[in-house]
């Protein structure tokens, strides 16, 4: 196909709930750069926050629009001319954040926390959501013959998981508390218990969702938290050790709800020179206790996206130790794209991970 034949189709937000579908010219590619025809996009929840208010965290559309979208997958059309590790017809997924290389932070391996990092539909840089999107070849990985095009959508978010497990040394027989069963903390149950952990307990607020979890092995024992409950954090904390069985505490508690209450109840929940990782975002200066997380040595780490996870995901479903597939509860068109973030936003639709095929 010629390039005027091919349209390029892009789905954009304005913060006002709505997608605007826009006819945009095929992006030029430079010599480092693939050109991907874009198959699958899964929705997140920070994308989710820019189609509804216009911003997410620290990130602001500032009443300008954008591509949104940065789970993606697809095939490779072009390839510049400097691009030695893929060729056209490759299937590839995206790694959404280009960092400059080249910084000490960049040069030391923690990328992700590039200064001038330029991550997909993060505002100014738009998202792949659109048939064609160009992106540096060193964040596109090739993927095997078995792991299809949604699957390997589905590897940004595990890549999140991955990177959270990595910073709370999961390892043999531990106990894990994590907090919110949505995608990303169902992945982070899997990858955990991939990582050794034989005592894993689930805590939401929603009973299908903990279920659900269960259901997909992410965890062996679950805890409903009733909104009224979480007003004291200790009390929580109790109830929780009770159902994980372990006086000490979890070796580590991995809060994936964006709750205020879930942190402080993690600090609580987890044992004497244990951790608590940060996944979630919520509220920019959360109360917790912080002088019993000092006296009990629990380490609070911050968790920004990945560094160097993609290569362990991809190995990870290829080998079939975690589906992703069962994750995705609902499949639109990008014509339908409005309708696949109204679904994703409505919790009656009961929707864990929306997948958008191109
Ligand atoms: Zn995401
Ligand atoms: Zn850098």
């Amino acid at each position: 196909m010629s390039s005027e034949e091919r349209t390029n189709l892009a789905a954009i937000v304005e913060g006002n709930r709505k997608i605007r579908l826009e006819h945009r010219d095929i992006p030029t590619l430079g010599t480092n750069d693939v050109l991907i025809s874009i198959s699958s996009v899964g929705i997140c929840g920070s994308d989710l926050k820019y189609w509804a208010y216009g911003k997410c965290g620290r990130f602001s559309l500032n009443g300008k629009s954008m591509v949104i979208g940065h789970e993606a997958a697809g095939v490779v059309t072009s390839v510049g001319s400097g691009v030695k590790h893929l060729k056209i017809g490759d299937r590839v997924t995206i790694e959404p954040g280009v960092p400059c290389k080249s910084c000490e932070i960049c040069q030391g391996g923690r990328y992700n926390l590039c200064k001038k990092m330029r991550f997909c539909a993060t505002p100014p840089v738009d998202g792949n959501l659109c048939n064609y999107y160009v992106h540096d070849a060193d964040f596109c990985y090739k993927i095997p013959d078995n792991i299809t095009t949604e699957e390997a959508a589905m590897l940004e978010p595990l890549s999140v998981a991955v990177y959270a497990c990595e910073r709370a040394n999961i390892g043999l027989g531990q106990s894990i508390v994590i907090f919110g069963a949505g995608p990303i903390g169902i992945l982070c149950g899997l990858v955990a218990k991939n990582s050794g952990a034989s005592n894993i307990c689930i805590v939401d607020i929603d009973e299908g969702r903990l279920a659900f979890a269960k259901s997909l092995g992410a965890a062996n024992k679950t805890y409903f938290a009733t909104l009224e409950a979480s007003k004291d954090p200790s009390k929580v904390a109790d109830d929780i050790l009770e159902i994980l069985g372990s006086d000490l505490g979890a070796h580590s508690s991995l809060e994936c709800s964006g709750a205020d209450s879930s942190l402080a109840t993690g600090i609580h929940v987890t044992r004497p020179g244990g951790s608590v990782i940060l996944v979630g975002r919520g509220s920019l200066s959360p109360s917790i206790p912080i002088v019993l997380a000092a006296t009990k040595e629990v380490d609070i780490k911050g968790v920004f996206r990945y560094a160097n996870n993609y290569p362990q995901s991809i190995s990870l479903v290829s080998s079939g130790a975690i589906d992703v597939s069962k994750l995705i509860t609902h499949r639109f068109t990008l014509q339908e794209s409005e309708k696949a973030f109204e679904v994703a936003a409505d919790s009656r639709q009961r929707a864990i991970k929306v997948m958008i095929n191109c």
